[in-house]
């Protein structure tokens, strides 16, 4: 996000990344380290803390090993500085002198920032040890990952222990997909384009339809995967949160608390949702996986039907689904307008005309599209679906990669692009029923697009198909 409103003086001095050596680091992080260095300059140390018992060189070694291979366009000057400002603290969460060490490291640092990418498990300790050398105190702040907690009442504990040390304003709660191009330009397009925003109410729309659809299993990750499912997933965060950038009300200012506000009051109004509006799949094969339970029944396919019942979205069915192995890859938000009152041009051979969309793709390929009538050429009088398209330049899209965006913010200090406490916990209370009451997993095979018994709670007539290049 543009930081433009905040002051120099807020940037963070230090990076403190808990679990460097771990998976996300190697994937996300010291890709987006490459991307800040080459596009913002970052001169501060990051210092690395975990377990592992490498020499600074090794963990040098890992940083150039994670750039070359997940990094698209590499810049080696940018790659060279991330490697050349990096620390490492070798070192027990649980051992007091870690956190010693740490201190050393950040004499000459007024505002770290501590970024826990590490299990939640080990919060605790972290937190603790941050506490016990005053790095909380510093006004740097600490970003945590999802899953912010596994139900309402874990999620609340974690709040309570981050709240107890730092300051809601600097508890960073990251959800990658916040920080896409396509995502970000949700709410973008709506108040840059009001004549379109005016449409998005319950007098003209029908209903939303909300898919993250994935044409592969769950491969490589059964471990993680079958301690999760679909809704802890993605439903829960990603999706919902997405659905209250879509549905939120214009922020009154650019004060990050501003659209903060109004998504909170979107998941606040969502009703909670009952368990005869979801329907629970797993694809046939699923337990083959390795380190699935052979007896699991975590779903890999949730469909379900939300109401956020606030003046402007009552009775508006937003209808969302996610799924693991389905006949598509495609992460989208739709909106599906209402149709004429009247169909005047309805003779007896002519079909309706299909609704008016709005569509938002995420992936694959970010693109926003219109989807309008127009007459058929033609001695007839028949209309034809036409598409007005925006589709983004790919390298526009790498250049803004989510995980450098929402790091560079926390680093700024700016919070308008992560969940807040009572957003993250209105989530949770609208799916709690769903957690209580999860019914059957109903098997599909690869490549369907879930269960037959999904239809139950689809859009009135079915999802949209995807969009054709
Ligand atoms: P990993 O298990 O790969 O990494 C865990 C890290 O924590 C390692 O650096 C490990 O150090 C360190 N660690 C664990 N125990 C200790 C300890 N007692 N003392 C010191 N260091 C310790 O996890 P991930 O990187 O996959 O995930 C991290 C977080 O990010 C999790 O909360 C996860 O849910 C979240 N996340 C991960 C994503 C991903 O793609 N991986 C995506 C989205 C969120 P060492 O190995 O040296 O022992």
């Amino acid at each position: 996000m543009a930081a433009d409103h905040l002051d120099e003086r807020d940037r963070s001095d230090a990076l403190v990344l808990f679990g460097i050596t771990g998976d996300l680091a190697y994937k996300k992080l010291f890709p987006a380290l490459h991307d800040l260095e080459r596009d913002q300059d970052l001169d501060f140390p990051v210092i690395g803390v975990a377990r592992s018992d490498w020499t600074l060189d090794d963990l040098r070694e890992r940083a150039e090993a994670s750039m070359r291979e997940e990094v698209d366009d590499l810049d080696e000057d940018a790659m060279r500085t991330v490697i050349d400002r990096l620390e490492y603290v070798q070192g027990d969460y649980n051992h007091p002198d870690t956190f010693a060490r740490l201190n050393e490291l950040l004499q000459d640092c007024s505002k770290p920032l501590a970024y826990l990418a590490i299990p939640p498990s080990l919060f605790d300790e972290v937190i603790e040890g941050l506490e016990t050398i005053g790095a909380n105190q510093r006004g740097g702040g600490v970003v945590v990952e999802k899953p912010f907690g596994r139900d309402l009442t874990s999620a609340r504990e974690l709040d309570d222990l981050l709240q107890r040390t730092f300051p809601e304003e600097l508890i960073y709660r990251i959800d990658h997909f916040l920080g896409k191009e396509t995502v970000l330009d949700v709410m973008l397009f709506r108040l840059a384009n009001p004549v379109l925003d005016t449409l998005l109410h319950r007098h003209h729309v029908d209903h939303l339809q909300i898919t993250m659809a994935e044409d592969f299993g769950i491969e490589g990750r059964g471990g993680f995967y079958d301690t999760v499912g679909a809704m802890r997933d993605v439903v829960q965060n990603h999706l919902l949160q997405v659905m209250a950038l879509i549905l939120a009300d214009p922020p009154v200012s650019d004060d990050p608390e501003a659209l903060r506000d109004e998504k909170s009051k979107v998941l606040r109004a969502l009703r909670p949702i009952q368990p005869d509006e979801m329907v629970r799949g797993q694809y046939v094969g699923y337990h083959d996986v390795d380190q699935v339970d052979p007896e699991s029944t975590t779903e890999t396919f949730v469909s379900l039907v939300a109401n956020v019942e606030t003046w402007r979205w009552s009775d508006v069915p937003i209808h969302i689904r996610a799924g693991k192995a389905m006949d598509e890859t495609r992460t989208e938000i739709a909106v599906v307008f209402k149709r004429p009152p009247l169909s005047l041009y309805r003779g007896p051979d002519m079909t309706e005309p299909p609704p008016n969309t709005l569509r938002f793709r995420i992936k694959p390929g970010e693109r926003i599209d219109l989807g309008i009538q127009l007459k058929k050429p033609g001695e007839r009088i028949e209309t034809e679906p036409v598409l007005m398209t925006y589709e983004w330049d790919d390298r526009l899209a790498r250049h803004t990669e989510a995980y450098a965006r929402l790091l560079g913010d926390a680093l700024s200090g700016d919070r308008t692009l992560f969940a807040r406490s009572d957003s993250v916990l209105a989530a949770w209370e609208a799916v709690q029923p769903l957690l209580d009451d999860p019914g059957p997993v109903h098997p599909y095979e690869p490549g369907e697009a879930g269960p037959a018994e999904a239809k139950r709670v689809a859009p009135p007539g079915g999802w949209l198909p995807p969009l054709t290049d």
